[in-house]
């Protein structure tokens, strides 16, 4: 209990970026409540399912500290661990790189984030729709309020803070996609080009199976339906398809602020997700560290809610501002016919493509 208030923190969405803040807020000795319109949290799956390993996340992102607290993926939470990235243009002739990635059981990782909060002392209330926040209040959609010192949305792209009280807006990319039965080899897949105009599409290898889907950008795809695009991509794939799966991914990165009052945004609620690959997962836990170390402190010592967005732009700005640099130049690049795109992708461009694709500056000055 805070002040007359309920609790001191309550977070709207228990996903990876929810759970996250709760975590590392209940492990400074916030009494945190968690409230989510899901049970259990995490499903139905909505996701591609690939993160990068500790180590690769440690060369993509070298200013966030302590990977290894933040990401302690159990192996029930990893379907498969691949070596290799395959970077496709049209032509199908893919550029081939290392990459160390995990393509998840997506399910099993939010429910484990969901048990490290509590571990730490976080409640969750789960199957509880919040439907809007006044002042201190977070109203269910049952009637039920609880009130808190601060409230944070971790709601995802359609958050209800994000939705009622900022108006900044973000550019959001509509993906479908399918798990499909069948052996796809090790190699991680990237599609660029008029398959999926202004996104990307990807073919992800499970344990058994794979994750195959696709996002466009809908002002790119004169006129031509999401479905259309995806089923025309899945049908490159042979297997019987067991689940179809469809959401939206924030695609121009973060926001200019998290912090508003004592309201605080996080993950993809925040744009916390790279628009040159779509990461959002481990991206929105970077995010609700940091928030949830700051909420903590801000509970305890009086530190401005504020420090969070410089602890961010501290540990994630040059990734993030490199990573909407390269995906503006992609979205121009990738208007381009697809047998211009094809010459483009060749063994001179290939480290410039690696570099844009993992969010490092694409040339010297650029
Ligand atoms: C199809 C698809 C494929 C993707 N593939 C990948 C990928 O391969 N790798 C990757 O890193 N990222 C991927 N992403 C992005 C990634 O899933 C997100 O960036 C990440 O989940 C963000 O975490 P979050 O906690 O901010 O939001 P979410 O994971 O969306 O969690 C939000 C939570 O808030 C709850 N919630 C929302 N509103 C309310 C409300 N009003 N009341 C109560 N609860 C509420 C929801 O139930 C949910 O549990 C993909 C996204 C999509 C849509």
């Amino acid at each position: 209990m805070s002040d007359n208030f309920d609790r001191e923190v309550i977070v709207i969405g228990g996903g990876p970026a929810g759970s996250t803040v709760a975590r590392y807020a209940a492990l400074d000795g916030a009494d945190v409540l968690v409230i989510d319109g899901r049970d259990p949290i995490g499903t139905p799956l909505q996701c591609g399912e690939l993160v990068p390993t500790n180590d690769e996340m440690r060369r993509l992102c070298p200013d966030v500290p302590d990977m290894d607290d933040l990401f302690q993926t159990p192996k029930s939470a990893i379907s498969r661990h691949s070596k290799e990235m395959h970077i496709v243009p049209p032509s199908g002739k893919p550029l081939k790189f290392d990459f160390d990635g995990y393509v998840l059981n997506r399910v099993a990782h939010d429910e484990f984030l969901v048990d490290l909060a509590k571990s730490a002392g976080a409640d969750f209330l789960i199957n509880s729709r919040v439907d809007k926040v006044e002042g201190n209040s977070v109203v269910l959609r049952n009637g039920d309020t609880y009130t808190a010192k601060v409230i944070v949305d971790a709601g995802g792209h359609n958050g209800v803070i994000r939705r009622d009280y900022w108006t900044e807006k973000s550019t959001k990319i509509p993906v479908k996609f399918v798990l499909m039965e069948g052996d796809f080899g090790d190699a991680v897949e990237l599609h660029f080009g008029s398959m999926a105009p202004g996104g990307y599409a990807w073919m992800f290898p499970k344990s058994s199976g794979a994750n195959i889907g696709l996002g466009i950008q809908r002002s790119f795809s004169k006129g031509k339906s999401l479905n259309d695009y995806t089923e025309e991509f899945i049908s490159n794939y042979n297997g019987e398809i067991t689940f179809n799966g469809a959401g939206s991914l924030p695609m121009s990165g973060t926001i200019k602020k998290f912090v508003k009052g004592n309201y605080v945004l996080v993950g993809d609620a925040a744009g916390m997700v790279l628009p040159s690959n779509g990461a959002g997962i481990t991206i929105a836990m970077i995010g609700g560290r940091i928030a949830g170390q700051v909420i903590a402190g801000h509970l305890k010592s009086g530190t401005p809610l504020e420090e969070y967005e410089k602890l961010w732009k501290k540990q994630m700005g040059k990734v993030m501002a490199n990573s909407k640099r390269s995906f503006k130049i992609g979205s121009l690049l990738f208007r381009l016919p697809d047998w211009i795109l094809n010459m483009m992708f060749n063994r001179l461009t290939k480290g410039i493509i690696w570099r844009a694709v993992t969010c490092r500056k694409m040339f010297w000055v650029v």
